[in-house]
């Protein structure tokens, strides 16, 4: 029997499940509703083209809408924004241009991501604050710096985001500050993975406000006058990055269930509390795979991946989607920045004798060119010597090894069992002993 599925939202997760849902059930309808112009697009490009290391708008659009309607047979429909859902009846209201019409749906799949959210700062709206999530913040921003060719801005923040649009702006020339309101970065990084990211920060000309709490932008004569606990300053432009939360807003009083900062409570299968609704990517919650607790964390392989089970799922399938550990990467200028697990705060609620500790050794051999000391931040369980977390920061390529953390993490692995991994070595990767298995050797000595 042939279904109608709708899916909200076309980029990571929803298109995902399109794609999937096409390819195993060619003769059932697709119809995914983006609010937007664009789909299947690298938001995590974004930093990337504002800094000019990807030439072209262009480069960040992975499907066009016409090849998804054409080689994969979706019926995309752009400029469609659901208002509301309503699960009983099997209703969407969606609103197209000035009007609103009703969509009757078999299985819905919510893939509507999550918006910047703005830290209940004051803000008067003004073409000169800008925050990024779609192509469209990219392009408006792009659009602005050339037209505007401005010399000062400022960034508001501590996470992934803000770390990387510093050195985007920087990249471009401009006189770049940090605005944050704790004088250590964000809670994801242990204070020591902070503190290098700050020295590099200042190494390459940042200039630092810490413990600098934004109460109000407003714009006059030209400029953003920033509004702080510790006075006003003025910039050219101001990007707020501080965060982000899910896009759930429009399913208010649906009955759907929500957990954490309002994203959409699923199981492992991505259903909601309705056996014909799923949801995927930024917008739903998930589970921490060391703790077994509700988490909420926005990045894209989640929403990729969820999206892929959800669109097999919907098609009678049943992949079980394992949680997350909060695995990320990033880089600001030279120094690779990576993490995974849990941070010692975050561990010491679940497991009591949680341990920190940290060293630094060569990245590679030492006489081979381009080594670099790599900094590692090792979280363990004092009790059993499970390793829970770790952070890495040091030459950019050298940050990746993170994802054998990952793995170790993943599989629940003691210290004695990573010391047992026969990782690979060669001069040009890494010393004999490669960091990995020389954290494991380090940590017997703490537990
Ligand atoms: C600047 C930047 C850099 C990033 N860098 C990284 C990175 O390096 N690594 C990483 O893992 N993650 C990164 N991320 C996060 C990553 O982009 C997201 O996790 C990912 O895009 C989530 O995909 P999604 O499909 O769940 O949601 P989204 O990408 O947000 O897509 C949701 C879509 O739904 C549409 N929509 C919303 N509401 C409605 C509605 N009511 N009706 C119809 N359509 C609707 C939206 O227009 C949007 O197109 C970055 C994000 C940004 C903004």
């Amino acid at each position: 029997m042939s279904k109608r599925v709708f899916i909200i939202g076309g980029n990571g997760a929803g298109l995902s499940a399109a794609s999937q849902i096409k390819r195993l059930k060619p003769k059932w309808e697709a119809i995914v509703l983006e609010k937007g112009p664009f789909i299947s697009y690298a938001s995590c490009g974004i930093p990337y083209y504002i800094s000019g290391l990807v030439p072209e708008f262009q480069n960040l659009l992975h499907i066009s809408p016409e090849s998804a309607i054409k080689d994969r047979n979706i019926d995309l429909r752009l400029h469609h924004q659901v208002t509301a859902v309503n699960p009983e009846g099997k209703l969407l209201e969606v609103r197209v241009g000035d009007k609103t019409i009703t969509e009757p749906f078999d299985t819905l799949l919510i893939a509507t991501g999550a918006a910047p959210t703005t830290a209940g700062i004051k803000i008067k709206p003004s073409k000169r604050v800008f925050v990024l999530r779609g192509l469209k913040d990219a392009a408006d921003l792009m659009d602005f710096i050339k037209r505007e060719k401005p010399r000062s801005c400022a960034v508001i923040g501590g996470g992934y985001i803000a770390v990387e649009m510093l050195e985007a702006f920087q990249m471009r020339g401009l006189n770049t500050h940090l605005l944050h309101r704790r004088e250590d970065l964000a809670n994801t990084f242990e204070k020591e993975l902070s503190d290098l990211i700050k020295k590099e920060m200042v190494k390459e000309g940042i200039i630092l406000n810490l413990s600098t709490e934004v109460q109000a932008l407003e714009e006059q004569k030209g400029k953003v006058n920033v509004i702080t606990n510790k006075g006003e300053l003025d910039f050219d432009f101001v990007l707020i990055a501080v965060g982000v939360s899910p896009n759930t807003s429009f399913i208010e009083n649906s009955g759907i269930l929500t957990g954490l900062k309002g994203s959409i409570s699923v199981n492992k299968t991505l259903l909601t509390n309705y056996p014909y609704i799923y949801a995927a990517g930024d917008c739903a919650e998930t589970t921490n795979i060391i703790t077994g607790k509700p988490a909420y964390t926005p990045l894209a392989l989640k929403a990729n991946k969820e999206g892929y089970f959800a669109g097999i799922n919907i098609c009678g399938g049943n992949m079980e989607f394992p949680g997350i550990m909060e695995t990320a990467i990033t880089k600001f200028f030279n120094l690779g920045i990576s993490r995974t697990g849990l941070s010692l705060k975050e561990a010491e609620k679940t497991f009591p004798k949680a341990i920190k500790y940290t060293f630094s050794s060569p990245s590679k051999a030492e006489y081979f060119p381009g080594m670099g000391p790599l900094h590692s931040i090792i979280i363990v369980n004092k009790e059993d010597g499970r390793i829970l977390g770790a952070q890495l920061a040091g030459p950019v390529e050298a940050v990746k090894r993170i994802d054998v953390y990952a793995s170790i993490i993943h599989n629940g692995m003691t210290l004695d069992e990573a010391f047992n991994l026969d990782l690979s070595y060669s001069p040009p990767y890494s010393p004999v002993f490669d960091p990995v298995l020389l954290a494991a050797r380090i940590g017997k000595k703490y537990i």
